[in-house]
């Protein structure tokens, strides 16, 4: 792979305010070698490709804390979900091209279809993964198999239902068994005033996974959810729309993280323009919309003010948003009051502390060369993670 040296750029590591200046990088055979103040480079091995960073602002490779690697996205993205097999691992490598080239290094995946891929049946990310490992030009992938959720919610075949609490257990453990690196309950249920699950039940399921070494995420979007989640202690809730002060706290205090993902709400209303869909365009939706997401900003205002580690999302494929698209969700934890450092750390470390990855978002001599060179500093303009220069 040989040696490259990127000279005398700014950088942003996401764990304080304040931008480096003058910082130089040598990489070799894809490790970072030493990370030193340009004036004081020493002398380049031989054959070292050389590249002037200069006006550029190296950040880490970013962590998208919710993404469904298998899922077009778009308007349709509940449709495109029951898309055939072959399609849906197609699109799982533009997927992953697009994160590459967009400085994305790790991607958390919680959600795909189950569906037989070599042979096997069982969530595509878990094929996916394997593939993938080793590859430079994809993302790490953990993948949390597939949406564990009660009866009938989801259209066939994107999900595995579970009746009762016995159910829901033993569907976790299943998708263990078939390699998941964590378990996705779905808490969202018909009614939205009721989770479909107790705490106790949900409880239980977390203590059976991290007797196995694996962790449990949540989807929630209503507040009933969120709850009884905080309450049974999960390892993190994702969207989180309707939290309150009282279940914020909870959150904190069970050392639950919130994985935030207003992006989805951001395409809808763009849709609202780009579409005829009555969901975005009709009469009164675009206001309900931007409701739900003055609603979501204001989950994760609740949220961080009561310490809660927050992750950045897109739910590009599941949701609507593109795998490509992860600074609009540094610019919604902005808009939502954290400062800038604060949204690149979640987008960075943070999500590599929810994976158990501590090595990700995080740039280290003698760890892995996982970052790219951007322009502008994201860490008074969060709009300078979509410009970016070159993926080292
Ligand atoms: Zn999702």
């Amino acid at each position: 792979m040989g040696s490259v040296l990127y000279s005398g750029a700014a950088m942003a590591d996401g764990r304080s305010p304040r931008l480096r200046l003058g910082v130089s990088i040598l990489v070799e055979d894809g490790r970072i070698s030493w990370i030193r103040p340009a004036e004081d480079e020493g002398e380049r091995p031989a054959g070292c490709e050389y590249v002037d960073a200069g006006g550029t602002t190296i950040v880490p490779g970013m962590v998208d804390g919710h993404s469904h690697l298998t899922l077009p996205g778009g308007s349709h993205w509940i449709d495109r979900g029951s898309d055939p097999t072959e399609v849906l691992l197609a699109v799982a490598e533009a997927n992953g091209e697009l994160q590459h080239r967009s400085g994305v290094r790790w991607a958390r995946d919680v959600g795909s279809p189950r569906r037989i891929d070599e042979g096997r049946e069982r969530a595509l990310s878990i094929g996916i993964r394997e593939r993938w490992r080793g590859r430079r030009d994809r993302p790490y992938v953990r993948a949390a198999g597939t949406w564990i959720t009660t009866e009938g919610l989801l259209p066939p075949g994107l999900s595995v239902e579970a009746r009762d609490g016995d159910a829901v257990l033993a569907a976790a453990l299943g998708q263990l068994d078939d390699g998941a690196d964590l378990v996705k309950l779905y808490l969202d249920g018909p009614d939205p005033e009721t989770a479909p699950w107790t705490a106790g039940e949900v409880g239980r399921v977390v203590q059976a996974v991290h007797a196995r070494g694996a962790k449990v995420t949540a989807h929630s979007s209503r507040l009933s959810g969120s709850r009884v989640c905080a309450a049974a202690g999960v390892d993190s809730i994702e969207h989180g729309f309707e939290l309150d002060a009282d279940v914020a706290r909870t959150m904190a205090r069970a050392g639950v993280a919130l994985v935030t993902t207003m992006t989805v709400m951001k395409s809808w209303l763009t849709f609202g323009t780009t579409t005829a869909i009555p969901r975005f365009a009709g009469a009164g939706n675009r206001s309900k919309i931007i409701d739900r997401l003055e609603r979501a900003r204001e989950s994760a205002r609740l949220a961080h003010a009561a310490g809660v580690a927050i992750v950045g999302g897109t739910d590009f494929g599941g949701g609507s948003a593109r795998a490509n698209q992860l600074p609009w969700e540094v610019e919604s934890l902005v808009e939502a009051g954290l400062e800038p450092w604060e949204a690149l750390a979640s987008v960075t470390w943070r999500g590599g502390e929810l994976l158990g990855e501590p090595g990700a978002g995080v740039i280290a001599e003698d760890g892995p060369a996982d970052f790219s060179l951007v322009h502008g500093d994201p860490l008074s303009d969060p709009t300078a993670l979509w410009r970016v220069w070159r993926v080292a």
